[in-house]
């Protein structure tokens, strides 16, 4: 078999790796890699339009038969496995060509697709057309020579998995994104486990958290936040990814302590209805749940499934925040903070920042824009959160139970970094771009 990193090298996300076997090609996510795009665009108010932009700049790899822009003649991809909805493992999903099979677990379809609804349909934004198969921890999924097995892992976003291949050449094991610091670590303990006992000639694992790792969990996360609510006068703003339903179970947690309501955004809403008939997940119901409420953006016109959602659901608008700011925390991401001038945070509010550090030049400015919004509302902010990545031990530990002979990381800007940190229990080898790994 051969192995072609064609994006995660490097760089956090982005992750696209080729897996050939014996005339088979299967693509193991197909993420965006916002590092090339960030080269040139600067969204949304310079983003590529066409397919050419993304193929001519060299934002997306050459992969033959993947694109639904190529000429029909190349052979298609056999199939993409993807490993979680964040867009650095699903972001290209677009682009596929629509006779290639792609792969997810159920939870990350229901995403997927309810994300698309909320966002503005374009050319990185169709799932029109592609068949989206879903899986489960313990399905197997045959192609050609290679068999893929799905095992749940411990993520920020529900749905997470990491993969088992076989093929005739010896296994091979895909961690995708995941730790095991989160709420379930069992879930990544299953695959850790499963991955052992395949006995593995090779491991790419996600190394994110090279540099700058906290040692902290969930349940930290709720006692700081709960200190913070409990000790704020007026209006709670939180800003957290509206996936990671964690964090929100942890918001309503001390929403409820605190003798609050929590607000959330309208998209947010419409993706736990969509999550309402998962079987392993039961997420909250904004539609039954008391805690919730759903934040109703001042507009003229609401899209259909807001419009559902409102009648649905019990929504509160600008005015109604304003005068009961004591009783609220506001779930604000970035995109809603002129949402704040119709308000007017009284004196007391805080702003919770409960995402990722910045690590990049342009979130590096979305954090100076929001601090230009606090400081004019004179709001301070506090940083609460956990990381979906594994700490560099916890990789460390990974890879030492799993005993592949050799080791790759990925998903990091470190990659040198770590393959020293993890020599000696494995053969540690830094990727690079599309240069073809024999196992
Ligand atoms: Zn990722």
């Amino acid at each position: 078999m051969i192995l072609r990193f064609l994006g995660g090298v490097g760089e956090v996300g982005g992750n696209k790796v080729l897996l050939e076997c014996k005339g088979y090609r299967v693509l193991l996510d197909f993420g965006m890699s916002f590092s090339e795009k960030r080269k040139f665009y600067s969204e949304p108010w310079l983003s590529p339009r066409a397919w050419e932009d993304l193929a001519g700049l060299g934002i997306v790899p050459e992969i033959e038969g993947a694109y639904r822009f190529q000429p029909e003649e190349a052979e298609p991809l056999d199939a993409v496995f993807i490993s979680h909805s964040h867009a650095d493992h699903s972001g290209c999903l677009s682009l596929l060509r629509r006779d290639v099979p792609v792969y997810c677990g159920e939870t990350t379809k229901t995403i997927l697709e309810a994300l698309s609804v909320v966002r503005p349909r374009g050319l990185e934004n169709d799932l029109e057309g592609l068949s989206l198969i879903a899986f489960r921890t313990g399905s197997r999924i045959r192609v050609g020579p290679i068999e893929v097995e799905p095992i749940h892992v411990d993520h920020s976003v529900p749905g997470s998995y990491g993969f088992l291949i076989g093929t005739p050449n010896g296994s091979l094991v895909y961690t995708g994104d995941y730790r095991l610091h989160g709420n379930k670590p069992e879930m990544t303990v299953d695959f850790i486990e499963g991955a052992s006992a395949s006995d593995p000639e090779a491991m790419i694992t996600e190394g994110t958290n090279a540099l700058d790792g906290e040692a902290i969990g969930e349940l930290d996360v709720r006692d700081k936040l709960n200190r913070i609510v409990l000790g704020s006068k007026g209006l709670v703003l939180a800003d957290f990814s509206m996936a990671d339903l964690d964090r929100l179970n942890t918001f309503l947690e001390v929403a409820e302590e605190s003798g609050r309501r929590m607000a959330i955004p309208m998209r947010q809403a419409h993706l736990l209805r969509a999550l309402k008939g998962d079987r392993g997940l039961r997420p909250p119901d904004p539609e039954a749940d008391d805690r919730i409420l759903v934040y109703k953006r001042s507009k003229r016109s609401y899209y259909d499934w807001e419009e559902e959602l409102l009648d649905r659901c019990r929504a509160i608008g600008a005015e109604e925040v304003k005068r009961s700011q004591e009783k609220l925390i506001l779930a604000c991401p970035f995109q809603d903070l002129r949402e704040i001038i119709r308000i007017g945070p009284e004196p007391g509010s805080c702003y919770l920042l409960s995402t990722s550090e910045p690590f990049n030049e342009e979130m590096e400015l979305e954090r100076e824009r929001l601090i230009n919004w606090l400081d004019h509302f004179g709001v301070p902010m506090y940083r609460v959160h956990c990381s979906g990545h594994a700490m560099p031990n916890e990789i460390r530990r990974s890879v030492e139970k799993v005993g592949p002979r050799r080791v790759y990381p990925i998903h990091t800007e470190h990659p040198g970094l770590l393959a020293k940190f993890l020599s000696g229990i494995a053969e540690a080898r830094v990727p690079e771009i599309g240069k073809a790994e024999e196992i």
